[in-house]
């Protein structure tokens, strides 16, 4: 028995960092369908032949989809439609851009394109996960979005735009898990810290100081990797966190609890 068996699965930004560890993680817990969607087609088609050379029968559909844009969104979540409707619906899109500065330095339109797809993607694809759930007549279903620690905790490394738009998606996710409680639809935020994803990774190079600047909060002393936040990923998916509901679940080696961390 698989921890999702039967379930039908949708993970956006599903074809890189966490977003596919966690298909991966899905497809070998027994889920029935697990739906790839990302912006970019190329890395879609690696990341399916990926997934399907470690796991041969696993069932994957890959689907472009920009989640800023609410038709493809839509379009995505009713292709789920085709195996019985969505049960697990993983928001996780997301972008965090090199001109994403300080309240001085950043420029409108990167404001804008931050929260279009981080703040946006994750309200359009909870809206159709509810709806895909309710016209399925489902009793149960976990959606799952994909906040950040720098929602919880100030740094001096501003990225304004990104920050601000994983506050949002925190508060949103609260709301969402209040509102849909009583119809068994659970939201739950997780909170990655710095991972070794090319998201951040691309961005850090080879720039020493600008990685030793971060690493040293660290008290585990390494950034995280992808498959560590697909784990607790997998869990809140799943049935074993049947009363896990409105919870901020930050995996991040222990780095917002910390203030001096070992030498
Ligand atoms: P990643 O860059 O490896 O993966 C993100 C994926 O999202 C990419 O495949 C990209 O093509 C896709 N994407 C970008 N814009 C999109 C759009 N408009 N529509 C659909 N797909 C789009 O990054 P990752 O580290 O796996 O990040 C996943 C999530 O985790 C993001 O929301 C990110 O903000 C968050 N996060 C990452 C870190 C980190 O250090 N990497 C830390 C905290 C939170």
């Amino acid at each position: 028995m698989g921890r999702l068996d039967g379930k039908v699965t949708i993970v956006t930004g599903g074809a890189g960092g966490i977003g596919l560890e966690t298909g991966i993680l899905f497809a070998k817990e027994g889920a029935k369908v697990v739906i790839l969607a990302d912006i970019s087609k190329e890395a879609l088609a690696k990341a399916k032949s990926k997934l399907l050379q470690l796991v041969p029968d696993a069932k994957v559909e890959e689907f472009v989809c920009d989640v800023s844009k609410e038709t493809q969104v839509q379009a995505l979540v009713e292709s789920a439609d085709a195996h019985g409707g969505v049960d697990v619906m993983f928001n996780n899109a997301g972008i965090m851009h090199a001109r994403d500065d300080d309240a001085i330095g950043t420029p409108e339109e990167i404001w804008d394109l931050t929260q279009n797809i981080n703040v946006k993607g994750v309200w359009f694809g909870s809206k159709h996960a509810v709806l895909s759930l309710r016209k399925h007549m489902k009793t149960k279903g976990s959606i799952i979005n994909t906040a950040s620690v720098v929602a919880l905790v100030g740094s001096a490394t501003p990225q304004l735009a990104y920050t601000a738009s994983k506050g949002a998606v925190l508060a949103m996710t609260r709301e969402l898990a209040i509102v849909h409680a009583r119809e068994g639809f659970r939201f739950n935020n997780l909170c990655p810290a710095p991972l070794n994803t090319p998201l951040l990774q691309d961005w850090l190079g080879d720039d020493v100081a600008k990685r030793h600047r971060r690493e040293i909060h660290f008290p585990m002393g390494r950034f995280g990797e992808a498959i560590e936040q697909a784990q607790a990923v997998l869990f809140l998916a799943s049935d074993e966190s049947s009363f896990v509901n409105g919870h901020d679940f930050v995996v991040d080696g222990g780095m917002t609890k910390a203030y001096v961390t070992p030498e």
